[in-house]
């Protein structure tokens, strides 16, 4: 566990503004139509909770359990399913939620997996985007903030399994 000191990049305030704009842009998208919202854990768990009380059409919640070999702060790419989705998603609109979308790789396979399923359509929503480290081009149709090449904690996002309780964003100081 890193005692470092750390430094708030995005308030509890921050964060809850800019998810009330993108509930109203998804709100807006979807005009009514259901959605099932896909929730990638571990990650996304406090993301998916504020941002799916803010978007107004009916909606189902389904998640996807992943786990990445190799080193746990840099992806591979290599996925596994560890907790499949409950509900077929065969003709619906599906919207993955994301915490943090980093070299690309784990979004970029799980789209792969979830179109061979026949959505409707898919779009994704992720809170952060660190552009920098992208190693696969993904199309994030409704993103948080775009944040430096950092290492970022707390929102659900973890420091080695810790952290993902604090209720603001924040960094490790260097
Ligand atoms: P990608 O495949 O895009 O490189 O990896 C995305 C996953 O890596 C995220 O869902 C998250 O679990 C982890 N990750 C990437 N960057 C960070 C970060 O700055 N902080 C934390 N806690 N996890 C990160």
């Amino acid at each position: 566990m890193s005692h470092a000191p750390m430094s708030v990049v995005y308030s509890e305030e921050a964060i809850r503004q800019r998810i009330g704009e993108m509930g109203e842009h998804i709100t807006r998208d979807y005009d009514g139509q259901p959605l099932v919202a896909v929730g990638i854990l571990n990650g996304c768990f406090i993301f998916m909770a504020d941002l799916v009380r803010t978007i107004k059409v009916p909606l189902r919640c389904d998640f996807l359990g992943l786990s990445s070999y190799g080193n746990a702060t840099k992806s591979s790419g290599v996925v596994a399913i560890t907790k499949d989705l409950g509900l077929s998603i065969a003709d619906q609109h599906v919207l993955v939620i994301e915490d943090i979308v980093d070299t690309g790789l784990t979004l970029s396979y799980l789209l792969e997996n979830l179109r061979t399923r026949n959505p409707a359509s898919i779009r994704v929503a992720a809170l952060l985007s660190k552009p920098a480290r992208r190693q696969v081009h993904v199309h994030v149709d409704y993103l948080g903030f775009t944040i430096e090449d950092r290492f970022v904690v707390g929102y659900g996002l973890d420091d080695a399994g810790l952290k993902r309780n604090l209720p603001a964003i924040h960094v490790f100081d260097e």
